[in-house]
C-alpha cells in the first residue's frame, strides 16, 4: 500500500517552509525549525494514532459517582490526554505569552505558534479547539492585568508542564441565540463580595475544561450587548469542591466527535469578574480574534491535508489507462484545490503576523485597522473553503474517499463546523461590512491590496466603496459576495508576492 502522506508534514509541505523562510528572521527560523520538524514527524505518527483513537472512542459523561453523588465528570481516553500533553509541552498556547520566547521572537512568536498549530491540527481530532479557547482566555486575562486568583489561572493556562496545564472553555451561546449574543439571559447575582451565575449555556465545547470564560448579565444591567459582563467560571471551587453547575448532557454531533461539547446549567456557580462590568462584549471580541485565527489555521491545515491525500492518490490510481494526475481535468481540479490551500495559508499567516505586531505594540494604525477586517475575512473564507476542499478531495478518491480508512470522512465532518462556530459566514460578512464603513479600515485594505498588486484588487475595492454608499438591505444582501471578493483578491496578492501565480477562485463558489 503506497504512503499517502509524506514522512514529515513540515518537510513535505510545499508552501509552509518557503513562507516562513521569507517572512521570519533567520534567527527565528533557526530557533523554530527543530520544533516544527518534530511536529511534522509526530503528525504522521503518534499524533495521528491518538487522533484516530479519540475519534473511535469519544469522551463520555459520568454524571454520578457510585454513591449517587452528582460529579459531572467528563471521562477522556488516554489518547486525548496524550494530545493535551503534546499541546502543552510544545507551547501551542504558551508561546506568545512567555517572556523568553517573546524576548527572542517578538511579534514573530504568533507566526511560529500558527505554524505549529497548522502542523498539529489535521491529525489531532479537533484538539486545536481547546487550544484556541485557552489562548483566547489567556489573552483576555493578560489584557485585563488580572491579579490574585486570575493570575494563578493564567499561569496554568500558559504552562508547558502537562501536569500543571489547564484548558479553558468559552461559554457564550445560549439556546435563544449564538450570533445574537445580546439576547443572553444568564444572570449574575452578587453574593456578599462574590458573584454567582444562574441560567443555561447551550454549547460548551471542551466541557472537561478546568475553567471557562462566560458572559452573563448582572441584575439590573441594561439589555443587549451593553449589559454583558465577562466572568471566569472555575470547575472546582476551593477545597476541591465542584462548582455549582451541571453538565446536562454531551451533544451528539456530526463532527468534532472526539471533543466533548456539553449543555450546562449554572445553578449559583461561583465566578470571578474579569475586568470591568461593562466590558464584557469588548473582551469577548478580543477573545474571538484569537479563536478566529485558530479557526483559520485549522481550515488551512484541513485543506493542506486533504490536498496531500488527493495528490498522492492521483499519483497512484489508474483510470482509463493513465494515472489520475495525467488526466487534464483531474490535474486542473488539484491545481484549483492547491490555490485554495496556499491562499488560505498565506492569508492566515498574514493575520498571525498582524496579531503578533499588535500584541507586541509594533503595529502601526493601518495594520491594526487591517487586522480588524482581515480576521473576519480570513475566518469566513478559509472555513467555507475547508468544507468545499475536503469534500472535493474526498471525491478525488472516488468511492474509497467515502470510507473511514482514508481519514477523509473525518476531515469533512470536522471541517463542517468551521463556518459555524466563532461566527457564521453571514454574520462575519456583515461584521466585515460594518468595519469597512470606517474610513481608516477601507484605506488600510486599499493600501494592502495596492502594495501587493493584488489581482482584481480595484474591482474588490469598488465593491466595498459601493457597499459603503448603499443604505441598509442592499449592502447586507451583497456582504458575502464582497467578503469573498476581498479575500480572494488579498490571497491572490499575497501569493503573487511569493511568486505563486494563481488567484483562488473558490471551490463551489459562483464566479464573481
Ligand atoms: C460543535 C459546536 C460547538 C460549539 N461550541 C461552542 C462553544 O464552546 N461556546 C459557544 O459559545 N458556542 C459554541 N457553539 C455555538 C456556535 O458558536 C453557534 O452555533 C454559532 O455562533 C451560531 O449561533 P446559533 O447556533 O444561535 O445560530 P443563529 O445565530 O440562530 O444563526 C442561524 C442562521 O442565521 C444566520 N444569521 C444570523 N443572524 C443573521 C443576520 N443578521 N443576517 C444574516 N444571517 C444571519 C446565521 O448565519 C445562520 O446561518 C458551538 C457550535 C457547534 C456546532
Amino acid at each position: 500500500m503506497p504512503r499517502l502522506l509524506p514522512e514529515n508534514t513540515w518537510h513535505g509541505d510545499p508552501t509552509l517552509p518557503a513562507l516562513l523562510g521569507s517572512w521570519l528572521r533567520p534567527d527565528t527560523i533557526a530557533w523554530a525549525e527543530p520544533t516544527l520538524s518534530e511536529m511534522g514527524r509526530a503528525a504522521v505518527e503518534e499524533l495521528r494514532a491518538w487522533g484516530d483513537g479519540c475519534e473511535r472512542q469519544p469522551a463520555v459523561l459520568r454524571p454520578f459517582d457510585g454513591w449517587g453523588n452528582r460529579v459531572d465528570e467528563v471521562v477522556y481516553t488516554d489518547a486525548w490526554r496524550q494530545l493535551a500533553a503534546v499541546a502543552a509541552r510544545t507551547g501551542l498556547v504558551a508561546l506568545p505569552y512567555e517572556e523568553e520566547a517573546l524576548g527572542r521572537l517578538g511579534a514573530e512568536a504568533r507566526l511560529v505558534q500558527a505554524a505549529l498549530g497548522y502542523l498539529f491540527a489535521p491529525s489531532t481530532a479537533t484538539y486545536l479547539c481547546p487550544v484556541a479557547m485557552t489562548d483566547g482566555a489567556a489573552r483576555v486575562l493578560t489584557d485585563a492585568g488580572a491579579g490574585g486568583q486570575l493570575q494563578q489561572v493564567l499561569g496554568h493556562l500558559t504552562s508547558r508542564d502537562p501536569g500543571r496545564a489547564w484548558t479553558s472553555g468559552q461559554w457564550m451561546t445560549e439556546r435563544q441565540g449564538g450570533s445574537d449574543v445580546g439576547q443572553n439571559a444568564v444572570v449574575a447575582r452578587r453574593d456578599g463580595d462574590r458573584w454567582r451565575l444562574f441560567g443555561q449555556k447551550f454549547f460548551c465545547s471542551n466541557i472537561g475544561c478546568e475553567v471557562a470564560l462566560t458572559l452573563a448579565r448582572p441584575e439590573g444591567a441594561p439589555p443587549g450587548t451593553r449589559g454583558l459582563t465577562l466572568f471566569l467560571v472555575p470547575r472546582d471551587v476551593p477545597d476541591g469542591v465542584r462548582n455549582r453547575y451541571r453538565i446536562e448532557r454531551l451533544k451528539d454531533k456530526l463532527g468534532t466527535r472526539a471533543m466533548a461539547t456539553g449543555e450546562v446549567t449554572l445553578d449559583g456557580a461561583q465566578v470571578e469578574l474579569v475586568g470591568g462590568e461593562d466590558r464584557g462584549f469588548a473582551q469577548m471580541t478580543a477573545m474571538l480574534n484569537i479563536t478566529r485565527l485558530h479557526n483559520a489555521i485549522t481550515a488551512a491545515a484541513t485543506m493542506r491535508r486533504a490536498l496531500m491525500l488527493a495528490t498522492a492518490y492521483a499519483g497512484e490510481r489508474v483510470a482509463f489507462g493513465r494515472r489520475l494526475e495525467q488526466h487534464p481535468l483531474h490535474a486542473q481540479m488539484l491545481r484549483e484545490i492547491a490555490a485554495e490551500a496556499d491562499g488560505a495559508l498565506y492569508l492566515t499567516m498574514r493575520m498571525a503576523q498582524l496579531l503578533g505586531r499588535i500584541e507586541t505594540g509594533t503595529a502601526d494604525a493601518g495594520e491594526a485597522a487591517l487586522f480588524r477586517v482581515g480576521i473576519a475575512l480570513a475566518k469566513l473564507y478559509t472555513a467555507k473553503q475547508a468544507v468545499a476542499v475536503a469534500s472535493e478531495a474526498l471525491e478525488c478518491f472516488g468511492g474509497q474517499g467515502y470510507m473511514e480508512d482514508t481519514g477523509l470522512p473525518r476531515l469533512l465532518r470536522d471541517a463542517q463546523v468551521l463556518p459555524i462556530w466563532e461566527g457564521t459566514t453571514s454574520v462575519l460578512a456583515l461584521d466585515a461590512l460594518r468595519v469597512l464603513r470606517k474610513t481608516d479600515v477601507l484605506d488600510a485594505v486599499a493600501a494592502e491590496l495596492e502594495r501587493l498588486d493584488a489581482p482584481e484588487g480595484e474591482c474588490a475595492l469598488d465593491m466595498a466603496r459601493t457597499a459603503r454608499a448603499q443604505e441598509g438591505e442592499a449592502a447586507e444582501r451583497g456582504a458575502r459576495r464582497l467578503a469573498f471578493s476581498l479575500a480572494q483578491s488579498w490571497m491572490g496578492g499575497l501569493l503573487g508576492q511569493a511568486g505563486i501565480e494563481v488567484t483562488p477562485r473558490g471551490i463551489g463558489l459562483p464566479p464573481r
